[in-house]
């Protein structure tokens, strides 16, 4: 599944099989093939595949009021953001940045939001607890069976009817 909010043009690179999106570029290839253009270098070698951490930079957008990471890219149920990980398998990309700055999630732990918006993936805003403690944070935000009251900043979800996603 390919986001069209990849880039402004939300076009790929015209190199057949290149799955990096357009850069600005008269020949509309993607950044790192132009440099090789310009450089008369091999434009045939394979290209480094995008970090998870690259990944997820495409899909945020930095809310410069709050400091929040927020998620444009596919959200499930409650708002959170979420990115195919491997082989079409999706995970929460709130739970995918803090393992990636802080190791594996602890079995039997949820990351939750410090900011209150579940679409949110500053790894700043994130911390570890139980379960208990995500229901208490939701009981204490009334966000508990209640999101049509969340506060500014709080999208309602999923207006359309769009597929959910199955997330692990
Ligand atoms: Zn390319
Ligand atoms: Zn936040």
């Amino acid at each position: 599944m390919r986001s069209t909010r990849e880039n402004r043009s939300g076009l790929l690179c015209v190199r057949p099989g290149c799955p990096k999106p357009q850069g600005t570029n008269r020949l509309h290839l993607c950044n790192a093939h132009w440099r090789r253009w310009r450089k008369g270098q091999d434009m045939d070698a394979p290209m480094r595949a995008f970090t998870m951490a690259e990944r997820i930079r495409q899909y945020v957008r930095i809310d410069a009021e709050t400091g929040c990471h927020v998620w444009i890219g596919h959200s499930a149920k409650g708002g959170y953001g979420v990115i195919t990980y491997s082989k079409g398998k999706q995970k929460y990309a709130h739970r995918v940045v803090w393992e990636l700055h802080n190791g594996p999630i602890p079995p039997g732990k949820f990351v939750l939001h410090h900011c209150d918006r579940t679409n949110c993936v500053n790894p700043a805003h994130l911390f570890l607890g139980d379960n208990q403690a995500n229901m208490d944070d939701m009981a204490a935000k009334g966000r508990w069976r209640n999101q049509t009251k969340a506060g500014p900043g709080h999208e309602p979800f999923h207006k359309g009817r769009r597929r959910r996603p199955a997330v692990r």
